[in-house]
């Protein structure tokens, strides 16, 4: 089966790219993820079905997640490696199941060098990264060689389980990517020094691996263009590297952007669509062989806008695969409006990697779990009322009416998408609209009703003869009990987000969750004319990128990043417990909240006790010592509770052959995300 391109809006995106011995059947690269089920018992056996969705799907070339070449390489203690025979069958599970389609598939080669996680790891010099605890050891000439063999040998066990190629990961900090800049390597030998030495390894492995797999095999070397880092690379050295990754039978370069321990995002949702493309453009006119461009491209649109462009000859998109796998199908027939786009929230993906759990999607509970949670046909078509349309509400409707079921859903609001028509509105977090344009398609395609600014009651529900009752009626904001907790001073997050009502240059934020930090920056960043989402070069500029690439790194001098605007407003954002303000932000970006704020000169107070609010401001004490915040007005943004009144009425008024189901933050407030409410809404939708 191949993909339909019916004069497809996307001619560049959907183009075949010949690379001589093999042609890809599209633009489209699937960028490496791990998935956590490289490490899962069974787990090959779930990745093949994972991969085969995608290759279904139609995307042109998959980069597998990172495999490394040897023990040592691996991320953590049992990372997945491929260094023996015996662990080529696993693989062939995949690549069988992928060469049903059209789609070509690669094996990424990772070594993670000082990124290990444990206590082996090894590197050029003994350099501790700042984001892990162990201290690599520097590696000896015979491991360097060693290394250079082991990538090669892998290289052919790839070749054996019917991959069509390999990816050598040289960026994003890793191993090859330490031996290229001077920040880790600090070697004297012939493996130290000058470029040609500090790239010397990337480019061994290069060619030990062509010799090894010969000339019918895609090898991508994954450059690292713009390191982000002090001791990166300068343009030059990156572009002496990259001519000789070419020389040495490279297939396809493809682009890194920043060291993991980068302080400046790369892929999360507050940075902007292709933001970092320019670079790739730049490196078009130093090399002849096709280049990959990537980072936060999550639309056909804006991947076609960046190959019209000749930006680049190929996208690589990773996030956006896992949260719809139809991606290019959907391009490809013109239906770029039912693509589930990836809001780069990194919540469910990233997140659960780096705690070491099974990654898949927060709008796609499916990514990952394609063998366990399915949704069959349903036997019989029931009707079913679901209250409430926000996220969880939404995607139960959709999966249930997916599989045959009639349902209506109720919503007192004017519009879809409960807390999510909040969420949007906070710079940096316009993804959310894709979300909410997505359930508002699939809605009109499967022919689900749809009551706005509608009251349900139980009585209504109960006489209207459903079969199932599906309450996902969300949150109410929590009340607090502080002296002066009704003084006209007091406002909740609604009153900001969702009424939009005047706020002053003074301001204490009570409660520093998520909702928090995100009032925080809608309050900041409320007197820019244009979002900084809007405009790439004012915000690589406030992250200290240094589009003309004068500084190693690519880094501004701290002074130049720093001239960026700051509100004019003097926010406190304030917290009861004595942890770091944010430390229960996600793991990949509570740093970028964290920065974000201090950029914006927010003063972030932990250990606080609420004393009274009146006309002076917001009395609070910290350390037994009192202080009067002279604040305009006190947001409160303390958290939520379950809204389950109607379920409660429904317990008792319901007939007994009405099922009555509670999903979503209406089940359990505490700690609820978007995440949790969709994927339970999805397992309620498979059993019903
Ligand atoms: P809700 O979204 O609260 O939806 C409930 C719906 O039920 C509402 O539309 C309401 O009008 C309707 N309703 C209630 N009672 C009735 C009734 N009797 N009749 C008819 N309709 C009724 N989560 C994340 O995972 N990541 C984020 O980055 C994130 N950012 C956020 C930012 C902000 C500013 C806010 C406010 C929330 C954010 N969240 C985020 C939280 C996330 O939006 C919620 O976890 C999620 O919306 C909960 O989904 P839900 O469907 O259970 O409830
Ligand atoms: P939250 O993350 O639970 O934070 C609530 C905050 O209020 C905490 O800082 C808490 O800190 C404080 N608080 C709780 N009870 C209080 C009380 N009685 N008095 C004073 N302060 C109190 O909840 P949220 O910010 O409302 O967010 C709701 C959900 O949306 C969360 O689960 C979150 O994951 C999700 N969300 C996620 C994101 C994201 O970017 N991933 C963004 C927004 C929201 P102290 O107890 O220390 O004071
Ligand atoms: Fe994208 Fe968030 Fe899904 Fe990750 S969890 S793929 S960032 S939408």
């Amino acid at each position: 089966m191949t993909v339909k391109t019916a004069n497809s809006a996307f001619p560049n995106l959907l183009t075949p790219l010949d690379l001589g011995f093999t042609t890809l059947a599209n633009r489209t690269l699937m960028g490496s993820m791990h998935t956590g089920l490289e490490e899962e018992k069974g787990g090959f056996d779930k990745l093949a079905a994972f991969y085969q969705a995608r290759a279904k799907g139609g995307v042109g070339l998959i980069v597998t997640g990172g495999i490394s070449p040897n023990a040592r390489g691996r991320l953590a203690p049992f990372g997945c490696e491929l260094s023996k025979f015996w662990q080529v069958s696993k693989h062939k599970k995949i690549t069988d199941a992928v060469h049903q389609y059209p789609t070509k598939i690669c094996m990424q080669l990772l070594h993670a060098g000082r990124y290990s996680y444990h206590p082996f790891s090894f590197a050029p010099s003994k350099v501790k990264s700042p984001i892990n605890p162990f201290t690599p050891s520097a590696m000896s000439v015979r491991q360097i060689k060693g290394t250079i063999k082991d990538f090669a040998y892998s290289a052919s066990l790839a070749q054996r389980a019917g991959y069509d190629g390999v990816e050598i990961m040289g960026s994003e900090g890793y191993l090859l990517n330490q031996f290229s800049c001077v920040r880790v390597n600090k070697r004297t030998d012939e493996w130290g020094g000058c470029v040609e030495n500090r790239m010397r390894l990337a480019i061994d492995i290069i060619k030990a691996v062509r010799e090894k797999v010969g000339e019918k095999f895609i090898v991508i070397f994954r450059l690292s263009m713009i390191d982000l880092v002090e001791g990166g690379n300068s343009w030059e050295d990156v572009v002496t590297m990259a001519k000789a990754v070419e020389k040495a039978g490279a297939t396809l370069i493809n682009t890194g952007i920043g060291w993991h321990e980068a302080r400046v995002p790369t892929i999360s949702t507050s940075v902007p669509r292709a933001a970092f493309t320019w670079i790739t453009e730049k490196m078009k006119q130093e090399v002849s062989i096709p280049l990959v461009t990537t980072n936060r491209i999550n639309t056909p649109e804006v991947a076609e806008d960046v190959l019209s462009k000749g930006h680049a000859d190929m996208v690589s998109m990773a996030r956006p695969f896992l949260a719809d796998a139809d991606f290019v199908q959907k391009a490809a027939e013109n239906k770029s409006d039912e693509i589930n786009t990836c809001i780069g929230c990194n919540q469910a993906c990233l997140d659960h990697v780096f705690q070491q759990k099974r990654a898949s999607c927060l709008v796609n509970p499916v990514a990952c779990y394609e063998t366990e949670l399915t949704f069959a046909k349903a036997k019989i078509s029931k009707r079913i009322a679901v209250v409430g349309a926000g996220p969880a509400g939404l995607a139960f409707s959709v999966y249930a009416a997916q599989r045959g079921h009639k349902v209506e859903i109720f919503d007192r609001a004017s519009e879809i998408g409960g807390q999510f028509n909040f969420a949007k509105q906070v710079p940096g977090k316009e993804e959310f609209y894709e979300t909410i344009r997505y359930f508002n398609k699939q809605i009109s395609l499967l022919d689900i009703k749809v009551h706005l600014s509608t009251e349900a009651t139980a009585e209504e529900l109960t006489s209207a003869g459903f079969d199932e009752l599906v309450i996902a009626t969300g949150i109410l904001p929590r009340k607090l009990d502080i002296e002066g907790i009704d003084h006209e001073k007091v406002k909740s997050y609604l009153n900001v987000l969702r009424d939009k009502q005047p706020i002053g240059n003074n301001v204490a934020i009570i409660g520093a969750g998520g909702i928090g930090f995100d009032v925080a920056v809608f309050l900041a960043e409320e007197h820019e004319k244009s979002p900084l989402v809007n405009n790439k070069d004012k915000w690589l500029k406030s992250w200290g990128v240094d589009q003309s690439y004068q500084n190693d790194g690519a880094l501004l001098s701290k002074s130049t990043s720093e001239e960026t605007e700051i509100t004019p407003r003097n926010i406190h954002l304030l917290q009861r417990k004595t942890s770091k303000v944010g430390a229960g932000l996600g793991k990949t970006t509570g740093w970028i909240h964290r920065a974000t704020l201090q950029k914006n000169g927010v003063k972030m107070l932990a250990g606080v006790t609420y004393k009274k609010i009146d006309d002076n401001g917001l009395t609070i004490e910290i350390d037994g010592k009192e202080q009067l915040l002279d604040v305009d007005h006190v947001i409160v943004c303390a958290g939520q509770e379950s809204q389950r009144s109607l379920y409660q009425a429904l317990e008792t008024s319901k007939s007994a052959e009405q099922g009555l189901h509670l999903i979503g933050g209406a089940k359990v407030a505490a700690e609820l995300d978007a995440k949790r409410a969709i994927r339970q809404a999805a397992e309620l939708a498979a059993v019903i």
